[in-house]
């Protein structure tokens, strides 16, 4: 046993599809490969889109593929008071504002500047609240709650599959979303939480995730949490040469075929197609992902 601990962590907006297998199978592989454990998280965080009914679904779609949580599966919807105690601490430490900004505020302070936005690209808060609300304030309009991020230089990491990586955050990204104005935390703070919570060692996910690392980077500093290990994986595209995803319609695995589903998501890692048993394929696939730990990542 080492003290490797990876994570699996799916969104329950959709069951899972060929491109979220790739990055379960992945991490799974990397954790049984360095004889650690893996964890499965669910992140509900964002309540209005998420069901329990998907999380459910998810889990059932692991478990068809021979992939189990070895603690009981995280659901971030029941971790509130950890999300709120880690904003108090940035607040107390002037790391985080609130900000009244309406979108059409945003929409319209992104118009004044020429620059061209590539698409999907983040939109880069103008930071308008930084110095303060703008007054409305007396009106007990909702809040959300803002990162500071002009206190550091780039952040790098290194990739174990795209190597050195930089961002400056507060240029590229700019002051990012803590908590929602409808309450909702972010992303970025659930997962630093939960990953310093879980002592998550390895994250191994999506290549589409690669850019929060950043911010969630610049979050564990502030927090004064571990960084991780991180290995983005290869994604999978659709035909229009974009990421599979529930909104572009990607289709749910077929968990009563569960070997056909893996050996799919091994090819997109680069590893052999197998036969036999479900549990025969994993064990040699964990060997194949032994053997390339050796050499590549
Ligand atoms: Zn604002």
């Amino acid at each position: 046993m080492t003290g490797y601990r990876g994570r699996f962590a799916p969104s329950p907006t959709g069951a899972l599809h060929a491109g979220s297998l790739v990055a379960a199978l992945a991490s799974w592989l990397d954790a049984r490969a360095h004889g650690g454990q893996w964890l499965v998280r669910i992140e509900d965080v964002d309540r209005p889109r998420c069901s329990p009914e998907l999380a459910r679904i998810i889990l059932q779609q692991l478990s068809a593929c021979g992939l189990q949580s070895d603690l009981p599966p995280l659901r971030q919807s029941s971790r509130s008071d950890l999300y709120q105690q880690a904003l108090d601490q940035l607040v107390a430490r002037h790391l985080a504002y609130p900000c009244d900004c309406t979108r059409r505020e945003l929409e319209a302070a992104h118009s004044d500047t020429a620059t061209p936005r590539p698409r999907n690209a983040e939109r880069v808060y103008p930071g308008a609240c930084r110095n303060g609300l703008k007054g409305s304030a007396s009106n007990n309009k909702p809040l959300a709650w803002r990162a500071r991020t002009d206190a550091g230089k780039p952040i790098q990491w290194k990739d174990r599959r795209l190597g050195a990586q930089e961002q400056d955050v507060e240029r590229e990204v700019g002051d990012f979303v803590l908590q929602r104005a409808d309450g909702c935390y972010s992303y970025q703070l659930a997962v630093v939480v939960d990953d310093a919570a879980q002592g998550i060692t390895d994250v191994v996910r999506g290549e589409d995730l690669a850019n929060n690392t950043a911010r969630q980077i610049l979050l564990q500093h502030q927090l004064g949490l571990p960084t991780p290990r991180y290995l983005h994986t290869p994604l999978v595209l659709g035909p229009n040469q974009e990421k599979l995803s529930k909104q572009n319609g990607a289709q749910s695995i077929d968990s009563t075929q569960p070997l056909a589903a893996l050996n799919q998501a091994a090819l997109v890692l680069g590893l052999p197609p197998r036969e036999g048993s479900l549990s025969q394929a994993l064990s040699a696939w964990v060997g194949d992902w032994n053997t390339r730990l050796k050499s590549v990542f």
